[in-house]
């Protein structure tokens, strides 16, 4: 299991668990802590789904009941989809198996077949026996075809199967990458695509640059507006970045009110003027709260951009991209800086 939350968030949901674990009988060890650090943190659907039905029903949480909870959608979740995927196969190629032995045996009867009748051939002389050889004939083919044929539809639907399956992998894969909560790209989807560009990168094209954007005084966003709110805007964050970006540009979710803008061939004034815009977008963007008309004030961002160095590595980019958003942060927040 692999906890993206920062030191400061993960502080945060630990405060909140303390009065739910107090609430319920189970007793405060790490299971009982785990189930509710994740139903917080709001990444595992069915995991909440769970608890909120069953508290809706006033069931107290005990020891039993989170022992399952944690089984079912802890501990287990990662390695379902996995199972589920290799479960399939094993059925389709079990089955797969039996209709081509099936289709041997039958293909090898009529090999006989053939060959006695082949055997018999000199010594036929009346119209009975020759029809008689032909009934034979006749009737080992069609069995070896009928089987012949169920062997090919059989293929023809694991074919189906197969691409069914490998949809669902790709999908699991692609979860892997993307964060449950804004639906952009986790840390680790991040790191991957940044490999990837950086190893694809033409010597002669602008970039990569990269933008990184953290919120403004968000813990008072939180801790005025309960975290719940603080969750929907990083919501509205992510969907104003995605609305700024176009083609290959990606935009990720870097750490806990901290996003990423990748910009695979964008020049250094290009990526500026992109981080102008994601910042103007966000500072005039109205977030309500919970069906209210009451607005928020302003949410803003500060970002630090910077463009890669012939030959830069990742770390050192990010690095002053960093010390970019550093500065904008002491300059007065809400504004762009580009790294040197
Ligand atoms: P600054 O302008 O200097 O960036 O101030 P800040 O308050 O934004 O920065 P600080 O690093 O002090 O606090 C970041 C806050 O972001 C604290 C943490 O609770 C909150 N946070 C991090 N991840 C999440 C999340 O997933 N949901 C919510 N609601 N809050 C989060
Ligand atoms: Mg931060
Ligand atoms: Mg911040």
């Amino acid at each position: 299991m692999h906890y993206p939350d920062s030191k400061d968030r993960s502080a945060e949901l630990l405060r909140l668990a303390i009065p739910k674990m107090a609430e319920h009988p189970a007793p405060l060890h790490p299971i009982t802590y785990a189930v509710w650090y994740d139903y917080l943190a709001g990444r595992n659907g069915g995991l909440k789904a769970e608890v909120d039905a069953v508290t809706a029903r006033r069931v107290p949480l005990g020891d039993e009941l989170v022992h399952t909870l944690y089984t079912r959608h802890i501990a287990e979740a990662a390695e379902q989809a996995a199972r589920r995927v290799s479960d399939g196969l094993r059925g389709m190629i079990d089955d797969v198996e039996q209709s081509a032995t099936r289709t041997g045996r039958h293909v090898t009867a009529f090999q006989d077949t053939l060959q006695q009748q082949g055997e018999r051939l000199p010594a036929l002389t009346t119209a009975e026996s020759i029809g008689a050889s032909v009934d034979a004939l006749l009737g080992g083919t069609r069995d070896a075809g009928v089987s012949l044929a169920a062997l090919a539809s059989r293929l023809q639907a694991a074919t189906v199967e197969l691409e069914a399956l490998r949809l669902e992998l790709d999908h699991a894969r692609a979860q892997a990458t993307l964060d449950a909560l804004t639906g952009v790209m986790n840390r680790r989807g991040f790191d991957e695509a940044m490999t990837g560009v950086l190893a694809d990168h033409p010597e002669d094209e602008p970039g990569p640059s990269v933008v990184l954007i953290d919120l403004d005084h968000f813990k008072q966003v939180n801790d005025r507006y309960g975290h719940v709110f603080g969750d929907t805007v990083l919501k509205t964050v992510a969907h104003a970045i995605r609305a700024c970006v176009k083609g290959r540009d990606l935009v990720a979710r870097f750490g806990g009110e901290e996003f990423v803008v990748l910009l695979p061939s964008t020049s250094l004034a290009g990526a500026r003027a992109l981080a102008e815009q994601v910042r103007t977008t966000i500072a005039g963007a109205r977030v309500r709260r919970g069906g209210s008309a009451e607005a928020v004030g302003a949410i803003t961002v500060s970002l630090g951009v910077a463009a890669r160095r012939p030959g830069e590595a990742l770390e050192p980019l990010i690095e002053r991209a960093d010390q970019a958003l550093y500065r904008s942060k002491r300059d007065g927040r809400n504004r762009v800086s580009v790294a040197d």
